[in-house]
């Protein structure tokens, strides 16, 4: 059953009335449906929800605030959208995730980072107050001090299991039109991180993040903004943004191609193949994203299954996020670089330090973390079990005193994952804000079932 397969353009406030008004309660579970694609990464399908809830008119921004530097903007609203409205009036978000149809609202519950976090921590540190949908239907507002304080702490690392995101209010900061990256090499980890957490403290650094590859080599990359440049650099046909980093120790490039730098390949996931090189060069513009690369995988994994069967390559993905506390990143970069092949493709890794601890992502208030993050598909090593990397780095992230992001699956039984993502305070809000369980728990939307 689909509820309220489309609301009128009305306004938010018309959106949010009409949504009001045609709720029915019914039978089982609810489900988002959105007019652009997802970017969870789950390792198994969840099978077909009861109820599918229709929010995708929810996506355009209501209102800027130049004086008080915020943005009231709808939940399912694209960070593409968002660029493009604040950034010709001089602002963007603390923090913007690299692809473009991330949504505000999937980020903020789903713990999206970015070259800014050293500075602003996650994207759920932006948030000011939200509008949330609870999954009975019911509409609140809830700020950091308000009778829903409750609820917006813990938004982040809830995945719509506590409802969703109607409206958002978050900060910005000021934006000009170019980034310079600086570009250095570095081929051992300790001075890299050295490097890395150095930079971390100057004030005139806007971005800092890192790429790294199995020879050990190490690549920092720092960028500031900027009035002007020398020259632009085009990350969307002529250049990859990883291989440009290889090659160059200045890139210059327009700020949303910077934002987006690794949405053209959807991070390194375009293979290297004569085909996909004319495709980067001519296909049109509105191909060239991860949105059609995303549907295109699907796709084609669908039709390659229906005609040679689902059988096991020993290929899988190894897409996710994994966190430490810094003193312990070189332990985390060796041990990845020891026990883990990615045939040539990089790793990325980048410095958090947020200023809160949200309820349900236990990390530590103003601590520096450090972040490593990989995107591709790699090749199972002979006779191990599936998802054999995911594990192992899982395994060791967490004896590192670490924490990973949900958005791809866990391995963890229910008993360890409430242990490690605050289980106890997660059911009192479960009870309070979903006590007839109309939306999924978070447990059995993440966990790893096959
Ligand atoms: C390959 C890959 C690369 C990634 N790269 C980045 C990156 O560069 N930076 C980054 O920050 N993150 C990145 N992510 C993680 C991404 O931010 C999270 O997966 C995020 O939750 C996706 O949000 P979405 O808007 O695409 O929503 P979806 O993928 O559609 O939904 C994600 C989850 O959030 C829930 N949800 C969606 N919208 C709302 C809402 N309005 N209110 C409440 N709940 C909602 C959904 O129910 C679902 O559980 C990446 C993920 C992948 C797979």
């Amino acid at each position: 059953m689909m509820i309220r397969s489309s609301l009128e353009n009305t306004g938010y406030a018309g959106k949010k009335n009409q949504l009001a008004d045609s709720w029915r309660d019914g039978a089982g579970q609810i489900r988002l449906a959105k007019s652009t694609i997802s970017n969870l990464f789950r390792y198994t399908g969840r099978g077909a929800a009861a109820r599918s809830l229709s929010l995708g008119a929810f996506n355009e921004v209501i209102a800027l605030d130049a004086e008080r530097r915020t943005l009231d903007v709808e939940g399912l609203a694209t960070f593409e959208t968002i660029v493009n409205h604040c950034l010709p009036q001089g602002f963007l978000p603390l923090v913007v995730p690299e692809l473009k149809h991330i949504t505000v609202g999937g980020a903020t519950v789903g713990i999206g980072i970015e070259s800014t976090c050293f500075r602003h921590g996650f994207v759920h540190d932006g948030l000011l107050e939200a509008d949330v949908l609870l999954p009975g239907g019911r509409i609140v507002t809830c700020s950091a001090d308000n009778e829903h304080s409750d609820l917006f702490h813990a938004l982040p690392n809830s995945y719509g299991t506590l409802g969703y995101i109607l409206r958002a209010k978050i900060a910005l900061a000021e934006a000009l039109p170019y980034v310079h990256l600086r570009v250095s090499r570095f081929d051992d980890a300790r001075s890299y991180l050295g490097a890395m957490r150095a930079a971390t403290d100057a004030a005139d650094i806007d971005f800092v993040e890192g790429l790294f590859f199995e020879d050990r080599r190490f690549y920092l990359m720092l960028g500031r903004f900027s009035r002007e440049v020398p020259q632009v650099d085009d990350v969307l046909r002529k250049n990859i943004f990883y291989k440009l980093v290889q090659a160059r120790s200045d890139i210059f490039l327009r700020t949303p191609d910077y934002i987006f730098r690794y949405d053209p390949e959807w991070f390194w996931n375009i293979p290297e193949s004569p085909f996909h090189t004319i495709f980067r060069r001519y296909a049109p513009r509105q191909f060239r994203n991860s949105s059609f690369y995303t549907k295109y995988s699907a796709r084609k994994k669908q039709f390659v299954e229906a005609i040679v069967g689902a059988r096991d390559t020993g290929i899988e993905p190894l897409i996710q996020d994994w966190e430490v506390p810094w003193q312990n990143a070189e332990a985390l970069v060796d041990f990845c670089l020891e026990n883990v092949s990615l045939d040539g493709l990089p790793w990325a890794a980048l410095p958090i330090r947020s200023p809160r601890q949200p309820t349900l992502y236990p990390i530590e208030a103003g601590e520096l973390y450090f972040n490593l993050g990989c995107y591709c598909q790699v090749r199972r090593p002979e006779g191990k079990a599936p998802y054999h990397y995911t594990r192992i780095m899982d395994r060791e992230c967490f004896d590192l005193g670490g924490i990973k992001m949900l958005y791809s699956s866990t391995f963890l039984d229910e008993t360890q994952f409430n242990a490690r993502f605050n289980g106890p305070a997660y059911r009192v809000l479960k009870d309070k804000y979903d006590p007839d369980g109309k939306a999924p728990t978070l447990y059995s939307k993440v966990a790893h079932t096959a």
